[in-house]
């Protein structure tokens, strides 16, 4: 682990387990309590002096830390796909997904807002850092949510203890390793660890939360930072849908369709979760997925030509194994994509559910691995009121040649982010957060580097 600037073994280890396998592979720190309260410590003793660097210096070490990681890429996207199970080529392109957060927080830079300036005052807002974060990513894209954490936090002129995800905590551990000389001592921790969420999430030493995870979860962090009126962003579930309008070229959309469903085995918060298709091209939309997910190689992620890897992680895997034996007993038609030859990691085909009713679990539920209900609709109204009767309201997809009624569309979801014709793009200048139970608070954007700040208006006399 990476704290004070230094090495710290775990006071135990945990096992890591290849999901590819279900084999343990490897181990990892395991971190007492003392140790978070240490790392915590430093943390804070660090803050006193890096607030009151430059927020040019903090970007210069930020931009920095990138190219330290870019000159590491290969053997991070290894470690990676050793822990995560995703083929080498997806963990190329989270981490460069991840360096590029780390290049576009470095130019980003909160303006002193001037709000009046009158013959009596000058009122002028700055921002100021809040203290020590606690950043808690969830396991699916555990380099770049952990980027959208640390990034805007150390720019804004936070220090940070980060805690990975306990099965996917190698890689982050190697980053904490690699940018130790980077930023002073104790401005950058990484520790690693099971059972120790709630043990962070209610520590009287965080000044902030930013948690991403199960809406369940984030329900338990935000209750317990209530007794302090900890600051906290919380980046939750979501079950988003996708419209497919009937104007689409089927040929051209099933692959962007398929690869916004199913990429990363499916276990992307913003995935489509519900595919809505308008009966005029439903059949032959769904032949054409079908299709594509029977081409494509489900497998270890280190042979050349899998596509789509394992479920991350035991409790993952049993959980959408749990959704799928219950689509059967429900009687819903699956259509079943490739099936993996190694039963002994934990491999799911990618499935489409062939128009279940509305109420079926694999419709309500997010499902977070790779189970696609596929639902005809005719009417718009109805279809608008379908999508948007879900507890969540995170993202959303529309598939169509007219962009002007796909915005028009777009306008009636109540969702956090909408895409046209494309999928799953979330660039750093661009805020990004959850309606309804998906979240509180945003990441991305300079709304979301102003999370990590607090505001402070000071009225000057003329
Ligand atoms: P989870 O809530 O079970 O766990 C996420 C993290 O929280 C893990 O690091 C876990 O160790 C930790 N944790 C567990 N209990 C805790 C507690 N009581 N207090 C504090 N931390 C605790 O979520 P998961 O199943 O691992 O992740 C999948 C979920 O994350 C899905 O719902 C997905 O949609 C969501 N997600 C959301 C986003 C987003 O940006 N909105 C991104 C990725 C994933």
């Amino acid at each position: 682990m990476t704290v004070n600037g230094a090495a710290l073994a775990g006071a135990e280890t945990m096992d890591v387990i290849n999901p590819a396998t279900g084999e343990v592979c490897t181990n990892a720190p395991q971190a007492s309590k003392t140790q978070v309260d240490e790392a915590i410590a430093c943390a804070r003793s660090a803050f006193s002096q890096w607030k009151t660097t430059t927020i040019e210096e903090r970007q210069s070490l930020v931009k920095q830390a990138a190219r330290i990681l870019e000159a590491n890429i290969e053997e991070l996207a290894q470690i990676l796909l050793l822990e995560h199970g995703r083929p080498l080529q997806g963990c190329m392109m989270e981490l460069q997904a991840a360096i590029q957060y780390f290049d576009d927080f470095a130019a980003m830079t909160p303006e002193v807002l001037v709000t009046e300036d009158s013959d009596v005052r000058r009122v002028e807002v700055h921002y100021e850092p809040l203290g020590v974060v606690c950043a808690i990513p969830a396991w699916n894209f555990p380099i770049t949510l952990s980027a959208m954490k640390i990034c805007p936090a150390l720019v804004a002129g936070n220090t940070l203890v980060l805690r990975p995800s306990p099965t996917t905590s190698l890689t982050l551990l190697r980053i904490g390793e690699l940018l130790r000389d980077v930023f002073p001592a104790g401005v950058f921790n990484v520790i690693s660890g099971n059972g120790l969420g709630s043990f962070l999430t209610s520590h009287s030493g965080f000044d902030k939360i930013s948690y991403t995870g199960s809406t369940e979860t984030g329900k338990q962090v935000m209750a317990a930072g209530a007794d302090s009126l900890r600051r906290m962003t919380l980046e939750l579930g979501g079950n988003d849908a996708a419209i497919v309008l009937p104007d689409v070229d089927i040929e051209k959309v099933a692959p962007q369709i398929f690869f916004g469903a199913f990429f990363n085995s499916a276990q992307i918060c913003v995935a489509t979760k519900r595919l809505y298709i308008h009966a005029d091209i439903y059949e032959p939309l769904r032949d054409a997925l079908h299709q594509i997910a029977k081409a494509s190689k489900m497998g270890d992620g280190s042979e050349p030509d899998t596509v789509l890897g394992p479920i991350q992680n035991q409790r993952q895997y049993r959980s959408v194994s749990a959704l799928l034996e219950h689509a059967q007993k429900e009687g819903l038609t699956l259509l079943t994509g490739y099936q993996p030859e190694n039963q002994e990691g934990y491999f799911i085909p990618a499935t489409l559910v062939d128009n279940p009713p509305h109420d079926s679990r694999v419709v309500t539920e997010e499902a977070f691995g790779p189970i696609l209900p596929l639902i005809k609709f005719d009417n718009e109204d109805d279809l608008i009121q379908q999508v948007n009767s879900s507890k969540y309201g995170l993202a959303g997809a529309i598939w169509a040649q007219d962009t002007q009624k796909a915005v028009t569309l777009a306008k009636r979801m109540d969702t956090g982010t909408v895409w046209i014709n494309e999928n799953l793009y979330l660039p750093a200048s661009t805020p990004f957060g959850g309606h309804k139970q998906s979240g509180i608070g945003v990441e991305n954007g300079m709304a979301g580097l102003l999370g990590f700040m607090q505001q402070k208006a000071i009225y000057i006399p003329k």
